[in-house]
């Protein structure tokens, strides 16, 4: 089995998350080939073969000229699997890439079994396993979810992406615009306490932020929480909120969904407080504390 994979450069840097889309394959076992829309200074680490197209010929986003980019590199590889990130780069790119090759395509998997994708259904409390009819088809991997390899090998073998035609196209590339921040930036924050569904109400989430401020950090959400309105959006964790890393992560009421664990769970240490001791958070917490919310934290608030 080969797999395809599209690395992702941004401002002519290299995006890590391509490491990703390299644990995916090795989980899978497959023989794998590399692409890229990016620059020669930036290089992947894999030891494998790498087709790079200049960005500064064919543009670094540009999904009509990227897919032909891409086609072309299929035809002369014909791998079995392409891999994309659950990016808006992959959103826009592999749906393009199935249709003109009639390939099913598997959006947002999130983990392999007996090697097959599965992938999040009723807003990710369920999972399902997907069985592509035929041997071939296309993935978006959402973040997170494949761990990278310790080491990519070495350096890449560099074969480039020239002389293909591009013909008119109707999508030019502006730039990029960084998303609006707000008031707070938890991605630079050393302690972040965050708050689930499982504080129950609005009035809760002072417990939560008391909390923070007791440890000298700020205080997070998971989604629920956010849609809820009960938190601002910009302290929201997870795939569709920020990315933190903090020393400290405390997931309060938190179950640990996929979306979640995307966003922090490069945290350094990581307790979770939950009243089920076989929550999901507690397979990458440090600590589990089996305990409800309420009663523990402002306890452990008195104690600090
Ligand atoms: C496209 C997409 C993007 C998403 N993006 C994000 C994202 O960026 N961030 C994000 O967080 N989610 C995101 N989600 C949602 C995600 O799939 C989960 O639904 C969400 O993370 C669950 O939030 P939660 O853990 O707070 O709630 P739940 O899953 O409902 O978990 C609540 C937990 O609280 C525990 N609990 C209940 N009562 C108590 C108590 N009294 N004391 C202690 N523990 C208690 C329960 O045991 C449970 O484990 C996304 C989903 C989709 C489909």
């Amino acid at each position: 089995m080969k797999a395809l994979l599209i690395a992702e450069y941004r401002d002519g840097k290299l995006l890590g998350s391509y490491q990703e889309l390299m644990g995916f394959a090795k989980t899978l076992d497959a023989e794998t080939v590399m692409f890229g829309v990016g620059v020669p200074s930036d290089l992947p680490d894999y030891a494998g073969k790498f087709h790079l197209a200049a960005a500064m010929h064919y543009g670094e986003f540009n999904p009509m000229v990227h897919k032909k980019l891409i086609l072309s590199v299929i035809e002369q590889e014909t791998p079995d699997i392409i891999v994309f990130s659950h990016s808006s780069y992959g959103w826009d790119l592999a749906p393009r890439i199935a249709a003109a090759l009639q390939l099913p395509q598997i959006s947002e998997v999130v983990d392999l079994k007996d090697g097959l994708p599965v992938v999040p259904v009723c807003n990710a409390k369920l999972r399902r396993t997907v069985k592509p009819q035929g041997e071939k088809y296309v993935v978006t991997l959402q973040a997170g979810a494949f761990n990278p390899p310790e080491t990519g090998g070495g350096t890449a073998e560099v074969i480039e992406v020239a002389d293909i035609e591009i013909a008119e196209h109707s999508i030019s590339f502006h730039g990029y615009e960084e998303a609006e921040k707000g008031g707070v930036d938890l991605s630079k924050a050393e302690v972040i306490v965050s708050a689930g569904r499982g504080i129950g109400k609005p009035e809760n989430v002072e417990i939560i932020s008391n909390l923070a401020t007791k440890l000298g950090g700020e205080y997070g959400a998971s989604r629920p929480v956010v849609d809820s309105e009960w938190v601002e959006h910009n302290r929201q964790v997870g795939t569709t909120g920020q990315t933190v890393s903090p020393k400290l992560y405390v997931a309060c009421g938190i179950s640990g969904a996929i979306q979640h664990l995307a966003g922090m769970k490069k945290s350094e240490f990581v307790v979770a407080i939950n009243t089920d001791k076989d929550a999901p958070i507690g397979e990458i917490a440090d600590v589990l504390v089996v305990s409800d919310l309420k009663q523990f934290v402002p306890a452990l608030i008195d104690k600090l």
